[in-house]
């Protein structure tokens, strides 16, 4: 087998990596960086001659994995591109999205080369998809197989992480070669855990986003959920509103569902708002609510919580009552984002307060809002206002990603000759790095340089 990391660093930005399984050739994930621009957004494509690759294979729909698909399919137009359909129907609408999205770009940075693909090229795109069901073993030629085939075989495990999420097993001969994908290992409160192979691997690529920290102890997930609640009604309690940034695709879902419990318990009894691409979405999550594996099984959110939707003219100008529930992407309050524009009428309040439930850059504005102290001036984007910190501010652990402690578990259960160490910061690498020197002290482990070409 033949390995090569195409993303530009050890980080989690753009994923893709090139697997070369008895001479077939894939690429995993089609990732664009969301904090860079122009070639530098992009994984080193590059690093693999045009139109060589056989497949290429979809883990989720979320931007880090999906969001340069066509210019992949643009120099790789014989590959045949796999994923669940949710994911299908996720990175239809993600993709779209980001045409609209780096067009906008174009004017404000004077990117000239952008939108990276057009409107068409995503449609293009999709003529060369495969959806392929969880559990279903294909040929990587794209053909159903039987329990016996003796080709190169594939399967989608489900990971847990969000609505289509997918690992995907590669069966050669005697070698299986597993690819977690994002994943995760605890219930939320809507996605259900993943559903890995726990048989013996011979080769793991597994995310390691979570190694930089350890689990918080004595963590439930119901308890998280019961002091966002009392944080909410606290906010309420002093005459003030509550902004939640959220990633559209995941996040927010979750967040409603949270809500929704708190409502059917009488507990909370707040409007909601959320924002346009959050709405495509969660369409979605709720036409696929009784085929997904998730629990409260068949809840159609939008009909159930009938959120108001805002867009960008509304978050500007609408009055901000009391008793609001502001659940609005992006998460990381990325500039031009209804959450950013609405961030600027909160920090300076003191009864209002923005709740961070997801991981954040610590260079974006979330991420500087949150780790501000009260009082400090803030610029929550170019040339705006400097504004004082006075909001109240919370952090809950919502995350969508399994636990480091959980991820080494599966790692030991799978007894792995050889790991492969992706979608991590350098801190977060490290920590599995020794963390699986101990307990497997036989396992070879790769923290693969991007660029360079791994026999295994
Ligand atoms: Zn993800
Ligand atoms: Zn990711």
């Amino acid at each position: 087998m033949r390995f090569i990391n195409l993303t530009r660093r050890n980080e989690i930005g753009a994923n893709a990596y090139f697997l070369e399984i008895d001479g077939r050739k894939i690429v995993l994930d089609a990732g664009l960086h969301p904090k860079k621009y122009g070639e530098e957004a992009l994984p080193n494509y590059r690093r693999v001659e045009d139109g060589e690759v056989d497949a290429v294979f979809i883990t989720h729909a979320h931007q880090d994995h999906i969001g340069s698909l066509p210019i992949l399919i643009r120099r790789q137009p014989l590959a045949k591109v796999f994923m669940t359909p949710a994911t299908a129907r996720l990175t239809e609408i993600m993709l779209h999205n980001s045409v609209n999205v780096m067009s906008r770009q174009r004017d404000e940075l004077a990117l000239g080369s952008y939108p990276l693909f057009t409107h068409r090229e995503a449609d293009q795109s999709m003529e060369k998809w495969r959806e392929v069901g969880i559990r279903q073993a294909w040929s990587i030629d794209g053909e159903r197989l039987g329990s016996n085939g003796q080709e190169t075989s594939f399967e989608f495990f489900d990971a847990g992480h969000i609505l289509g999420s997918a690992g995907v097993l590669f069966r050669d001969g005697g070698q299986k070669i597993f690819y977690t994908g994002d994943v995760n290992f605890l219930d939320q409160t809507l996605q259900k855990r993943a559903e890995f192979p726990d048989e013996p691997l011979d080769v793991l690529i597994i995310e390691t986003t979570r190694g930089d920290r350890a689990s918080r102890p004595n963590f439930s997930r119901a308890g998280e959920e019961d002091r966002f609640l009392s944080c909410l009604l606290e906010t309420f309690a002093r005459g003030g509103s509550v902004l939640i940034p959220v990633f559209a695709l995941g996040k927010t879902q979750e967040v409603l569902a949270i809500l929704h419990r708190f409502r059917s318990s009488g507990a909370l009894d707040a409007p909601i708002y959320i924002g346009g691409l959050s709405t495509k979405i969660t369409i979605v999550y709720d036409q696929l609510a009784s085929i997904s594996q998730r629990s409260l099984e068949g809840l159609q959110l939008l009909n159930t919580l009938s959120p108001f939707v805002l867009n960008g003219r509304d978050v500007a100008t609408t009055q901000i009552q009391r008793n609001r529930l502001y659940v609005l992407s992006s998460g990381m309050m990325t500039e031009n984002t209804l959450s950013n524009q609405m961030a600027s009428r909160f920090v300076d309040r003191p009864e209002q307060s923005i709740f961070f439930v997801g991981y954040a850059d610590p260079d974006s504005p979330a991420g500087r809002l949150k780790a501000a102290q009260s009082g400090e001036l803030l610029q929550l984007e170019e040339g705006g206002t400097r504004l004082p910190i006075l909001c109240s501010r919370e952090e809950f652990d919502f995350s969508g990603h399994a636990p480091r402690e959980l991820l080494m578990e599966y790692i030991v259960k799978t007894q792995p000759r050889t790991v492969i160490l992706v979608h991590g910061d350098p801190p977060s690498l490290e920590w599995f790095r020794n963390a699986i020197a101990r307990a497997l002290p036989a396992c070879q482990v790769i923290v693969p340089e991007p660029d360079k070409e791994y026999e295994i």
